[in-house]
C-alpha cells in the first residue's frame, strides 16, 4: 500500500485482543466499513513485539479496504494480526478465543486465513462465530481456503501483464519467485504448466525443496532471489519486498506478485517506474481469495467466484495501459481508483 495521504478514514476501530488462558494476543484492525463489513484474513505470525503487530495490523486493513473495492466487492477492509505465542500453546483454543473475540464486534469484522493460518484454524474460529469465511465448502458452493483463488488471480494478472510489458507469453520467461507457501507454491505449479523456467526462495526448505523436485525449479538464498536473472519477480512471501535497494537490484522488467504490501515506501513506486519496471498492484492481482471468501460469507455458489476472478487479469492489463498512457505510476492510479469507488459510496450514504 502506498502511504499517501489519501480522501480515507482513518481506522474505525481498532481492537486489543488479549487472552492469558489461550495465548492470544493481537489487535483486529477495521479500516473502513463504508462498502460493507470490514473484511480481511487473520495473520499468526511472530512479532518481536505489540507494536509491530499493531503496524502491520493498520497496513494491512488499509490494503483490504483498497483491495476490497477495487475487486467490486460489497466489503470494507479489516485484519487481524496475531502473535505466535512462544514455546507450546494449544492452538485449537487460541483460535476459538480469537473467534469468540470476532463474535463480539457483531460482524463489523468479517475473518478468513492469511499468512500462518490454516481452513482448520477458521473451523476452530466458527464454532464461536459465524463472522468466518474459509471454511469447506458444500458442492457447487463457494468456500475451502482462497489460496488457489489467489494464485490463480495471479497467475492469469501475469499472463495478461506479460503479454503487454514484454510481448510475450509466459512459456521460455523465468520467474523469480519469492516465497513457496501456500500461494507460491500453486503459482509456482500454474507457470511450470504454462512453460515458464522457475527460480524460487524460501527459509523453509521442506516445502521449497520438494517443490523444486517436482517442477525442476532452481532454489537459491532468500537474499538473492530480488536480484537473480529473470523477467519477471513475483513477491509471495511477506510484505516489503520492494525496498530501494531491492529495486536497484531488479533485473526482472515485471513485477507481479501475491504477497500484500509489496512497496516497503511509497517512494519505491517511482524508482520502479525510473527504472522502467512495471509493477502490477499487489493488492489488483491477489484479490482472488477475497473474493471467494466474500462469495463464501454472502452465501454465493462457486461460479460467481470463478466469473469474478476471471476479472482480475483483464483489470489489471487496463490498469498498466493506462498507467503507461498516463506516464504514472500503476500503484498510484490503482489507489486513486479505490478511493473513488470508496468515497463515491461515502457521497451516496450521506
Ligand atoms: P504462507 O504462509 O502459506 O506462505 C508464505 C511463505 O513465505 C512461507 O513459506 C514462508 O516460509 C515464506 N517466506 C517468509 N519469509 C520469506 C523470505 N524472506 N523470502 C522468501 N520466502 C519467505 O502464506 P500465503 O497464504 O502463501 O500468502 C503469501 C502472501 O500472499 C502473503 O503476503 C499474503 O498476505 C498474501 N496473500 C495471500 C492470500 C491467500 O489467499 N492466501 C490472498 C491475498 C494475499
Amino acid at each position: 500500500m502506498v502511504a499517501r495521504p489519501t480522501r480515507l478514514t482513518p481506522p474505525v476501530e481498532c481492537v486489543r485482543l488479549y487472552d492469558a488462558d489461550s495465548g492470544l494476543d493481537g489487535v483486529i484492525a477495521i479500516h473502513s466499513t463504508t462498502l460493507g463489513p470490514g473484511a480481511g484474513g487473520c495473520r499468526f505470525w511472530s512479532y518481536p513485539g505489540m507494536d509491530e503487530a499493531l503496524a502491520d495490523a493498520l497496513r494491512l486493513a488499509e490494503g483490504m479496504s483498497y483491495k476490497n473495492a477495487l475487486a467490486g466487492l460489497p466489503l470494507g477492509g479489516a485484519k487481524a494480526v496475531l502473535r505466535r505465542p512462544e514455546g507450546d500453546f494449544d492452538r485449537a483454543r487460541l483460535f476459538h478465543a480469537f473467534g469468540r473475540a470476532v463474535e463480539q464486534l457483531g460482524g463489523l469484522y468479517v475473518t478468513a486465513e492469511d499468512v500462518g493460518t490454516s481452513v482448520e484454524d477458521m473451523q476452530e474460529v466458527a464454532g464461536a462465530t459465524r463472522h468466518v469465511a474459509g471454511l469447506p465448502a458444500a458442492e457447487g458452493r463457494a468456500g475451502g481456503d482462497p489460496s488457489p483463488w489467489t494464485a490463480r488471480g495471479v497467475f492469469e494478472s501475469m499472463r495478461a501483464a506479460a503479454r503487454f510489458v514484454l510481448d510475450s507469453d509466459l512459456a521460455g520467461l523465468t520467474v523469480a519467485v519469492q516465497g513457496t507457501g501456500n500461494v507460491g507454491a500453486d503459482l509456482c505449479r500454474r507457470l511450470a504448466d504454462a512453460g515458464a523456467r522457475l527460480v524460487i526462495a524460501d527459509p523453509s526448505a521442506a516445502r521449497r525443496d520438494r517443490l523444486a523436485a517436482i517442477l525442476g525449479a532452481e532454489v537459491v538464498g532468500v537474499d538473492e532471489i530480488a536480484s537473480v536473472q529473470a523477467e519477471i519477480f513475483a513477491p509471495c512471501a511477506l510484505g516489503g519486498a520492494l525496498t530501494a535497494e531491492a529495486v536497484r537490484g531488479l533485473k526482472a522488467k515485471l513485477v507481479c506478485g501475491a504477497a500484500n504490501n509489496q512497496l516497503a515506501s511509497p517512494e519505491v513506486a517511482d524508482l520502479l517506474m525510473n527504472r522502467g519496471i512495471a509493477y502490477a498492484p499487489d493488492y489488483v492481482v491477489n484479490a482472488g481469495g477475497i473474493i471467494s471468501v466474500s462469495a463464501e460469507y454472502l452465501g454465493e455458489d462457486a461460479s460467481d467466484v470463478d466469473y469474478r476472478v476471471s476479472q482480475i487479469a483483464p483489470r489489471v492489463a487496463a490498469l498498466l495501459d493506462g498507467a503507461a498512457r498516463e506516464r504514472r505510476s500503476p500503484a498510484v492510479v490503482a489507489d486513486e481508483m479505490a478511493e473513488e469507488v470508496i468515497a463515491g459510496a461515502e457521497r451516496v450514504a450521506a
